[in-house]
């Protein structure tokens, strides 16, 4: 028997990069996926969840709107009869000085990363208490919920806010079965850094294409960046039978880069 048989897992931005490598790994061990993320072809990383072995939907899912959010929810409760485990992954970055940073980037990422987040745990939550069986909410911070990078105070402030809403709701939900966690993932390997690399290095200085998150790898006691994999891991670990007392934490998989 797989370890998550029968469990349904829900990943916003499940159609790439860690959402994808995570959604990889709950699929490979026998759970149902519902994959949500903005992009209309987020149908391909279904498909590609069903091979597998796994049951997987795919539904198009702005985390920043109500209405959508429910309909991922919905789509769980219709094909698989509910949610067991709900991964809040879906993010956003962008970087600049204090004097270029727009009131609309400010709104975005805190709107992406902190009440997407809020929006998903809400519903989550609402599904899994009547459904009496229990859950597990895992939410995706960053090294930047522990120590603020520069030129990026509002991911920094959206990341602290997840961590702030996963301890008061694991609080909360405590006596109910369900488990509510957050994740610190370093530097993960994704298509998110290619922009990192390259706007934080023409900020920080004359960096060529790779050579700032090779310089920033170098600070990693593992030196190497991480993969989705490493990150999949502790996501799967936090949704098995070995986590159940664990609640209201939050984890670093960064290779020792932060260790507090
Ligand atoms: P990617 O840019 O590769 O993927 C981001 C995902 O989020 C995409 O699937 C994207 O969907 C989705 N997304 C963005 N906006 C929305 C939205 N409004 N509604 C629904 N989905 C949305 O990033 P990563 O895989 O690297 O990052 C995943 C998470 O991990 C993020 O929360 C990020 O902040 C966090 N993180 C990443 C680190 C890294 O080094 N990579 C380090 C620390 C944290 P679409 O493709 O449709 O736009």
């Amino acid at each position: 028997m797989k370890r998550f048989e029968g469990k349904t897992v829900v990943v916003t931005g499940g159609n790439k990069g860690i959402g994808l490598a995570v959604a990889e790994r709950f699929a490979r061990e026998g759970a149902n996926i519902v994959v949500g993320a903005i992009e209309t072809d987020c149908d391909k990383a279904a498909e590609q969840l069903k091979q597998h072995g796994g049951r997987a939907v795919a539904i198009v899912c702005d985390v920043t709107r109500k209405p959508d959010v429910v309909a991922l929810y919905d789509a769980a409760d219709l094909h698989f009869g509910g949610v067991d485990v709900s991964i809040q992954n879906a993010g956003i970055i962008t970087i600049a000085k204090i004097e270029d940073l727009t009131e609309k980037d400010w709104d975005a990422t805190i709107a992406v990363n902190t009440k997407g987040v809020f929006l998903c745990c809400q519903e989550a939550i609402v599904r899994m208490r009547k459904s009496g069986k229990g859950g597990r909410l895992i939410n995706t911070a960053s090294g930047q919920a522990r120590d603020g990078f520069i030129f990026t105070p509002h991911y920094a402030a959206s990341k602290f806010g997840v961590v702030g809403l996963t301890q008061s709701l694991a609080k909360e939900v405590a006596q109910e079965n369900i488990t509510v966690n957050a994740i610190c993932p370093g530097i993960i390997n994704t298509d998110m850094w290619d922009y990192n690399d390259r706007v934080w290095g023409k900020l920080l200085g004359d960096y060529r294409p790779g050579e700032l998150m090779a310089s920033w790898v170098e600070n990693i006691p593992m030196k190497r960046a991480g993969t989705g994999e490493d990150v999949a891991g502790l996501v799967a670990f936090l949704a098995s039978d070995d986590a159940t007392y664990i609640t209201g934490q939050t984890i670093n998989v960064d290779g020792g880069l932060i260790m507090s």
